[in-house]
C-alpha cells in the first residue's frame, strides 16, 4: 500500500472507530462555544481529564460567560483554581478574558493565527480551539497523538527533537479529515487515551492489521524521546505561626510559579533537615513554642519534587512577625494556596 493509501486507510478507520466504539464522554465534547472550548483546553494543559472535569464545571457555574470571568477579582479566580497547579495558566486565563471582553467586544478570534496571539496559548491549544470551535483545518499534536502516529506509521524519530516535531506535524496535517477537522482531532486524541495508551490494548485495536509498530514488534519502543528529564528535589519547611487564633501568612509577589498565591513563613532547603533543629536555628531568639510537626508531604511537578513539612508554632500575643498579615482560619479558607499547602490544610484544617 502506498504512503497515501495507508494514510487514507488510517483516517477512515479511525473515524469508523470513533463513530462505533468511542464512548469517551466529556462535557466540552462537540462544544462550539469558543469560551467553553478555550476554558476546557487551558484547564487540560498539564492536567488529567478526570481532574480537569471538576474544575471545568466549577468555572462554568461561577463564570458562565467570558464577560463574567473578565470582571472577576484575581483572588476569586485563584481560589477556584486552587489545587490545579501551574498557576501561570490561571493568570493568563484572566488576562485573556479581559483582552477579549474589553478590547474585542467579547468576540473570540476565529483563526489559528489570531488564537495563537492570546496569552498562554501555544500551537497545540490554538489548533484545538480553531478546529473544535470553528472547524478550521489544523491538526493537534499532543502526547496522545504523538504516540498513535509514532506507532501506527512506525516513526522512530524522537518526538522531542526539532526534526521529529516537524515530521510528526506534517504527518498529522496530511491525515486530518477535511470534512470534520474538529471531530477528527478529538477522535485521534480519544484513541490515544483509550486504546493506543502507553500500555496499549492492541488485542482490541481496529488499526492492528496495518499498524507498523505492531507488525514489527516495536510497540513498547515507540514513541522515542531524545532527552531524559532530570528530576530535582527541594524541601519546604512551613512555619504555621498562630497568635490569638490568627495565623501569619503572606501573598507571594515574586515571579515564580506560585506568584499571586499565599503561603506561611517558608524556609527552603535543597535536602531534608531536622525540623526541631531548624526551628531552634531560625526562630531561636523569639519567644515561640513549637507545638507540632507534620509528616513529610510531597508534590511532584514536571522537573522537581517538592517535599513539605509543616511546623505548628504558638506565639505570645505581644509579638509581631514583620512582613506577614494575620488571618483567622475562616479568612485563610478564602485564600488560594499552592497545591501542597492546600492539600495539607484540607487534611488538617486550622481552627
Ligand atoms: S495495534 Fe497497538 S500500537 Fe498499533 S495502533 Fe493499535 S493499539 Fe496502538
Amino acid at each position: 500500500m502506498t504512503d497515501k493509501g495507508s494514510q487514507k486507510w488510517f483516517t477512515r478507520n479511525l473515524l469508523k472507530w470513533n463513530r462505533e466504539k468511542n464512548h469517551r464522554a466529556m462535557p466540552w465534547k462537540g462544544e462550539k462555544d469558543p469560551y467553553k472550548v478555550w476554558l476546557s483546553e487551558i484547564i487540560l494543559q498539564q492536567t488529567r481529564v478526570e481532574q480537569g472535569l471538576e474544575y471545568y464545571n466549577k468555572f462554568i457555574l461561577k463564570f458562565p460567560t467570558i464577560h463574567s470571568l473578565a470582571k472577576a477579582k484575581e483572588d476569586t479566580v485563584f481560589k477556584l483554581w486552587e489545587g490545579l497547579g501551574y498557576y501561570s495558566r490561571c493568570r493568563n486565563l484572566l488576562k485573556t478574558a479581559q483582552i477579549i471582553a474589553k478590547e474585542r467586544g467579547g468576540v473570540f478570534p476565529d483563526t489559528y493565527e489570531g488564537i495563537l496571539e492570546l496569552p498562554g496559548i501555544g500551537p497545540y491549544t490554538a489548533a484545538a480551539i480553531a478546529s473544535f470551535a470553528f472547524n478550521r483545518k489544523h491538526a493537534v499534536l499532543d502526547g496522545n497523538v504523538f504516540r498513535v502516529l509514532s506507532r501506527f506509521f512506525a516513526i522512530d524519530l524522537p518526538i522531542d527533537s526539532g526534526q521529529g516535531k516537524k515530521i510528526f506535524q506534517d504527518k498529522a496535517n496530511q491525515l486530518i479529515d477535511e470534512g470534520g477537522p474538529g471531530a477528527y482531532n478529538q477522535a485521534i486524541m480519544d484513541f490515544g487515551a483509550t486504546v493506543c495508551k502507553p500500555l496499549p490494548d492492541c488485542g482490541s485495536c481496529p488499526l492492528r492489521s496495518r499498524c507498523g509498530a505492531f507488525q514489527s514488534d516495536r510497540v513498547v519502543d515507540l514513541p522515542r524521546k531524545a532527552k531524559r528529564i532530570e528530576k530535582k528535589s527541594v524541601w519546604h519547611y512551613y512555619f504555621i505561626i498562630s497568635k490569638n487564633g490568627k495565623y501569619h501568612y503572606r501573598k507571594r509577589e515574586d515571579s515564580g510559579i506560585w506568584k499571586g498565591l499565599h503561603e506561611f513563613i517558608l524556609f527552603e532547603s535543597s535536602g531534608p533537615l531536622n525540623p526541631e533543629l531548624l526551628f531552634d536555628k531560625v526562630l531561636r531568639a523569639k519567644p515561640l513554642e513549637l507545638i507540632g510537626i507534620s509528616d513529610v508531604r510531597k508534590q511532584q511537578l514536571t522537573h522537581i519534587a517538592v517535599h513539605g513539612v509543616f511546623l505548628h508554632v504558638k506565639m505570645p500575643a505581644f509579638f509581631r512577625m514583620e512582613g506577614y498579615q494575620l488571618g483567622t482560619a475562616e479568612e485563610l479558607a478564602k485564600k488560594a494556596f499552592p497545591r501542597l499547602i492546600a492539600a495539607y490544610l484540607s487534611d488538617n484544617p486550622l481552627h
